[in-house]
C-alpha cells in the first residue's frame, strides 16, 4: 500500500507535498534536476510510510491514499508512482512516458483546470 500521485498535479506541481513528507519518498523535489522537466511528481511506494500528511496541502487533491482507492481514470498512473527513480533517467523517462500517454489518453480531464479535475475523476 503506498499513496499515489495523479493528473490534478500536471499544472500544478507545487511541491507543497514534498515540503510535509516525513521520510523524502516523493520526487523530484525542488533541488533536484529534474524537477524542470518532470510533468507530475511521484511518490516511492516502497519507502511511504502510509502517514497521510501529504494529502491536506495538495491544491489540486492530486493523492490518493492506495492504489486502490485511485480512480479508474488514474489506474495507469500507480505504474507510473513506482517506476520513477531520482537520478535515473531511464527510469525517469519511463515514468514520464506513461504520464504522457495518460494526458494523450484524457484530452477531457486535462482539459479540465487542475483544481477541478480531481471531481472528474470519477465520471
Ligand atoms: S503518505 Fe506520508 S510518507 Fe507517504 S508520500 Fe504522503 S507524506 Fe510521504
Ligand atoms: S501537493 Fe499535489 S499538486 Fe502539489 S506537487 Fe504535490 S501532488 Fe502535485
Amino acid at each position: 500500500m503506498a499513496f499515489v500521485i495523479t493528473d490534478p498535479c500536471i499544472g500544478t506541481k507545487d511541491a507543497a507535498c514534498v515540503d510535509v513528507c516525513p521520510v523524502d519518498c516523493i520526487h523530484p523535489r525542488k533541488d533536484e534536476p529534474e524537477f524542470a522537466t518532470t510533468t507530475i511528481l511521484y511518490i516511492h511506494p516502497d519507502e511511504c510510510i502510509d502517514c497521510g500528511a501529504c494529502v491536506p496541502p495538495c491544491p489540486g487533491a492530486a493523492i490518493y491514499d492506495s492504489p486502490e482507492s485511485t480512480p479508474d481514470s488514474q489506474k495507469v498512473l500507480i505504474e507510473g508512482n513506482a517506476v520513477y527513480r531520482a537520478g535515473d533517467e531511464a527510469a525517469v523517462s519511463q515514468a514520464e512516458g506513461i504520464v504522457a500517454a495518460h494526458v494523450a489518453a484524457h484530452a477531457d480531464l486535462m482539459s479540465v483546470a487542475p483544481a477541478e479535475r480531481a471531481a472528474a475523476h470519477a465520471k
